[in-house]
């Protein structure tokens, strides 16, 4: 784009950067270090007040608006324009008679599994702490315990917002906004606060089982049939990865090509070792720590990576996982693939399937699964590596019905127009497009997988 001379800040409580100033590279820093924004202002938002503010100021210059917690989901990086950083904004609020928090931008999964636990509840987040609440529950939100909970962002019960006219909105369920704004990541504002569900869950069986090799293709299989038929309580993944072969590697794990498997079950610990034993019949593990743990320590259950890396993945979403669509999927990925990846699935359907009253803008119910690739270093530049992604998810093309917002990562051809239609349901997209043109019609939040006024 062409960059607008910048002749006047935006008056806010939280600090403000231009590049060559002291602090700027850390505020565009984050998860994702591939690539990052490159604003022309960046605002420290401390406050609700900062954010409407700056948002009022860049509309007035006709300045895009891009925004920031943690650079996780990082997809269409700003090129000028404004970028809100809302990491300041930590604040949590726990309602423990009514089973809620509010949770300001800038708050972090680890931050808020820390306050809720501390009245016997959860909140319904994802694999990794590092993750900002706010990105994650616009896009959906697939949580830990998603198949008996639904998404995340089914549980919302109120949203700040501030629209491209400068205001702060305050919507409930039944406002026009309420639902285009979950599902759709920054499309409609930049949201300074969330109310959500908490849930009554103190404890989870969890955990991950590691099997190496030879192994990796027979656990694959056995955990498609497995989960044809676990109850509603059991969420887990499958992961397919080759180890790198360096030092930094704990020795066990070393140029191994492995598979992992990590659930959660909120039933006993009886039931889920009854419910686990076919996986265990797969075989040796190279590691098994399944057992009852503290939901304080659920995020030990995936072993995200916890160190900010270059990456980029995307993700199908499946109705139906036969043995054919996971032969192809293994053959394109395995470590002859020429592209090192993490491959694998998550197991969806159960509540994911049901939608609640509110109709959030989250689509696809009818997939039970999805396959997700996630680049690793050395798969070569951005745009091979995309290529390469695209040919692994064509495989499984003939399953496919669309995308999962929250796992795709990278920019280019990974967050256009084509790609973000294919998240929604026939129909979804020009209905967005529509309102979209109603309540940002400059389309100043376009640095995401942008939803354009029709
Ligand atoms: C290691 C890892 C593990 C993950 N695990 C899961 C998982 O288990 N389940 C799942 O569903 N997803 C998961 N994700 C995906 C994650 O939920 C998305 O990438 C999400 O967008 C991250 O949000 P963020 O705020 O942390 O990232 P950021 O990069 O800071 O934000 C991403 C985008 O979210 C939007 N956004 C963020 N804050 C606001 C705001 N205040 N107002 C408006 N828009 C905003 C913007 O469009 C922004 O570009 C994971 C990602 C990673 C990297």
């Amino acid at each position: 784009m062409t960059k607008t001379a910048i002749t006047e800040l935006p008056a806010t409580t939280g600090p403000v950067f231009q590049p060559g100033d002291t602090g700027y590279d850390a505020e565009i820093a984050g998860y994702q270090t591939g690539y990052t924004h490159q604003p022309a202002v960046i605002v420290g938002a401390v406050h609700a007040e900062d954010v409407r503010a700056t948002v009022e100021y860049a509309a007035r210059h006709g300045l895009p608006v891009a925004v920031q917690a943690t650079g996780h989901g990082l997809s269409v990086a700003a090129d000028g324009g404004v970028l809100i950083n809302t990491r300041r904004m930590t604040d949590i609020r726990i309602d423990a008679q009514a089973r809620t928090a509010r949770v300001a931008a800038g708050v972090q999964a680890g931050a808020l599994i820390e306050a809720a636990v501390e009245h016997g509840l959860a909140p319904l987040n994802g694999s990794s702490n590092s993750v900002g609440v706010i990105g994650y529950t616009l896009g959906g939100g697939i949580g830990l315990l998603a198949r008996e909970y639904g998404y995340a962002a089914e549980h919302v019960r109120a949203i700040d917002i501030v629209t491209a006219d400068g205001r702060l909105r305050h919507l409930k369920p039944g406002d026009e906004l309420f639902g285009a704004v979950l599902g759709t990541g920054g499309n409609f504002g930049v949201v300074t606060a969330l109310e959500i569900d908490l849930i009554p869950v103190t404890t989870v069986y969890g955990g991950q089982l590691q099997f190496e090799g030879a192994l990796v293709p027979r656990a694959l299989e056995a955990w498609r049939l497995w989960t044809a038929d676990v109850p509603e309580q059991l969420t887990s993944a499958i992961g397919m990865l080759s180890f790198p072969d360096i030092p930094q590697m704990p020795e066990a794990m070393r140029g191994k090509y492995v598979a992992t498997i990590s659930l959660a079950f909120t039933g006993s610990a009886e039931e889920g070792e009854r419910l686990v034993a076919p996986l265990r019949e797969v075989g040796p593990r190279l590691a098994d720590d399944l057992r009852v743990m503290p939901y304080l320590e659920s995020h030990a259950i995936h072993r995200d990576p916890p160190t900010p890396h270059a990456y980029t993945a995307t993700n199908v979403l499946l109705t139906e996982l036969p043995a054919d669509a996971t032969d192809a999927f293994l053959e394109a990925t395995g470590p002859d693939s020429g592209l090192p990846v993490v491959a694998g699935f998550r197991h969806l359907g159960g509540a994911l399937r049901r939608r609640g009253p509110a109709g959030i803008s989250v689509d696809h119910r009818e997939a039970e699964y999805v396959a997700r690739a996630i680049s690793m270093p050395g798969g070569g530049t951005p745009e091979a590596v995309r290529e390469r992604l695209s040919q692994i998810q064509k495989t499984l093309s003939p399953w496919t019905i669309g995308h999962n917002p929250n796992f795709l990562y990278g920019g280019g051809d990974f967050a256009d127009e084509a790609q973000t239609k294919a998240i929604y349901d026939d129909g979804t997209y020009d209905r967005l497009a529509a309102l979209k043109a109603e309540y940002d019609p400059r389309n100043l939040f376009r640095h995401n997988r942008n939803i354009r006024p029709l």
